[in-house]
């Protein structure tokens, strides 16, 4: 008897002892898993961490506080995450009908400037602001003789509509008219599709926030004369509109968009 008893109390102990361990384990997953979970930020939460890198890259690019080299490497670093977060998704290549003429009542063909010869991409440095004189961009100019940045015809002010779907990058809303900043009230719209970056600058009023997500024709600003060279009252009211592709190791190349242009949808 008192044989098994023992044999009794040792059982009890090894199950005792295999359900302590059960639970310590137990525990122990709940821990890292919980750990785990705090460590992966949402998909929204980066993305906004990638359109707020970029928007203080440019910052620092305008201000001077950053090296091309190192503005150059912290774009990539950016650029290649957000890549990453897109994924190679199934959408097909844009071709131009799938894009909207961005000016809203103008066709390409009265309203880009020179025909597109206004494109000259030799030089351009996205990270450098000493390098001047490259314009990897199409200006798309609208009738405003008294340079009010209402369209002379209507007296309203002219829409500026999203060339293609994609997500607002980053936006400045606030130029200054004593500010001797270019751009003025521009916007950065990322193409997750096409692997490129649309700019539109010179706005009136920017009506997108960064995150957010825009449809192909859809308003994102008002036209207008913001920007050091383009309030002064030599400059005729346009959209300055560019493209840059991001290449495989996240860098900027412009790449012309005159043909896409002429294709694309008007709006009136
Ligand atoms: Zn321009």
């Amino acid at each position: 008897m008192r044989k098994s008893g023992g044999r009794l109390a040792k059982m009890r102990y090894k199950q005792w002892f295999r359900m302590s361990i059960m639970r310590m384990l137990g525990v122990l997953l709940i821990l890292i898993f919980s750990a785990w979970t705090r460590e992966q930020p949402s998909a929204s939460s980066l993305i906004m961490q990638y359109c707020e890198n970029f928007k203080q890259i440019q910052i620092d690019i305008r201000d001077c506080n950053i090296s091309p080299d190192s503005a150059a490497r912290a774009f990539q670093v950016n650029m290649l995450q957000l890549g990453k977060l897109f994924g190679d998704d199934s959408c097909s290549r844009r071709t131009g009908q799938d894009f909207v003429f961005p000016v809203k009542g103008y066709s390409p063909r009265e309203s880009i400037g020179g025909r597109g010869k206004g494109y000259r991409p030799e030089g351009f440095d996205l990270f450098d602001m000493q390098v001047r004189g490259s314009h990897p961009a199409h200006d798309i100019f609208i009738r405003d003789r008294d340079k009010d940045q209402l369209d002379d015809a209507t007296g309203e002010p002219v829409d500026v509509l999203a060339f293609t779907t994609g997500m607002v990058l980053a936006s400045e809303k606030n130029w200054q008219f004593d500010s001797d900043r270019r751009g003025g009230n521009w916007i950065w719209i990322y193409d997750p599709c096409l692997k490129g970056i649309f700019y539109y600058a010179h706005n009136k009023t920017v009506v997108v926030e960064p995150g957010q997500w825009v449809e192909a024709g859809e308003k994102i600003a008002e036209m207008g004369r913001t920007g050091f060279s383009a309030h002064k009252s030599r400059s005729p009211t346009h959209l300055h509109f560019m493209y840059l592709k991001i290449n495989r190791d996240g860098l900027p190349e412009p790449d012309d968009t005159y043909d896409w242009l002429m294709e694309a949808i008007t709006k009136d």
